[in-house]
């Protein structure tokens, strides 16, 4: 009985230590970046017009992890871009229109100031004004999203590396008279208007305004700046030897969604296509960059009612003007992807981003 008993404990502890190291391999792997890319706006729809009109097989389709997160506010159905930003920014639901705080306005910190507590390098991108409600929803604490000046001073006030995006006025023209485009060069920025002008081998800050308010659609003429500006933004980053996170955002998805206009909703889908080729060229050479694709929420109830994939056309049908409450898709590839596969809510996708890092609140 005793030895058969002694049997039993040995069985017993190997399958302890067997246990043991199947749970240290299923732990997410810590990352050194991340590269967040949200398409304002994008649900399935907009992916799937994209993917059926454009001339090359998009980026989108190398991700082998895909996912959904639920995409509601703490007080709608609906979310505004501000709430939404938020949920993904600082893992807490909060109130439409809110920028990084809480219901009662406490402020909520954010992926980008965990990242630069723990000395990663930080950068936003937006075709928008930078002091937009995504872009603001990394690096500001503002209960009202339309509150654009007290959003720029928040660039100030945060060890930010890089920033690329519309939005100059309220940096520029405010109406406390601050200069906070003096205040930038004064904290060691480098400032300009376009990143074609900053020299290859430059190292520090950099704050780039490509617009007075916000960039121009692409079928208005807006060039190759959101792609430009991802690789740029990764290049300067990835100087870090601690790591980086970079959000990028393709802003105007969204703006297509509420115009009813499915050739901006295709082009600017097309165009942050092109922002995840270059996110995706870099983490496939870097191999510690985990690289999620998502949204805030789906945008002008977007059908595709008819199409033909020989002619590359579709029948577009939206059913409002406004954002609908639809789950949204999240794509991941790197080290660390597989956790984004499933249905979550959005603000699983910063404590994702958190555990990723390996980042202690
Ligand atoms: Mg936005
Ligand atoms: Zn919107």
């Amino acid at each position: 009985m005793i030895r058969i008993l002694g049997f039993t404990i040995i069985i017993f502890l190997l399958g302890s230590c067997n246990l043991t190291k199947a749970n240290k391999d299923s732990e997410p792997k810590k990352v050194k970046n991340v590269i967040l890319l949200i398409g304002d706006g994008m649900g399935v729809s907009q992916i799937y017009a994209a993917i059926s009109t454009a001339n090359k097989t998009l980026n989108f389709e190398q991700f082998k992890i895909v996912g959904f997160h639920k995409t509601h506010s703490a007080t709608d159905y609906i979310t505004d871009s501000g709430a939404g930003g938020t949920a993904l920014a600082t893992g807490v639901r909060t109130c439409n229109n809110c920028i990084a705080v809480d219901t009662l306005g406490n402020p909520l910190k954010t992926i980008l100031e965990y990242a630069e507590e723990n000395n990663l390098a930080t950068g936003l991108v937006s075709t928008s004004s930078i002091v937009h409600a995504t872009p603001a929803s990394f690096i500001a604490h503002v209960a009202s999203r339309n509150d654009y000046e007290d959003i720029a001073l928040y660039f100030l006030k945060t060890e930010i590396d890089l920033f690329i995006g519309g939005g100059r006025k309220q940096f520029l023209h405010r109406k406390d008279s601050l200069n906070l485009i003096d205040s930038l060069i004064n904290r060691g920025y480098l400032v300009s208007d376009s990143i074609c002008h900053i020299p290859q081998d430059y190292n520090g800050k950099l704050a780039v305004f490509t617009a007075y308010a916000h960039n121009p659609y692409i079928k208005e003429g807006r060039t190759n700046i959101l792609p430009d500006a991802t690789e740029k933004a990764i290049q300067m980053l990835s100087k870090n030897e601690k790591g980086f996170f970079l959000m990028i955002e393709g802003s105007f998805i969204d703006w297509g969604g509420h115009d009813g206009d499915i050739n901006v909703v295709v082009s600017e889908t097309i165009d942050f296509d092109n922002a995840i080729g270059e996110a995706l060229r870099f983490a496939k050479e870097n191999g510690e960059t985990l690289v999620i694709v998502t949204a805030d929420h789906e945008t002008g109830g977007l059908t595709l009612t008819d199409g033909n994939l020989h002619d590359k056309t579709i029948t577009a049908n939206f059913s409002t003007d406004h954002h609908t409450g639809v789950m949204v898709p999240v794509f991941a590839f790197g080290p660390g992807a597989e956790e984004f596969g499933g249905i979550y809510n959005n603000t699983e996708v910063f404590e994702k981003m958190m555990n990723a890092f390996g980042f202690e609140k």
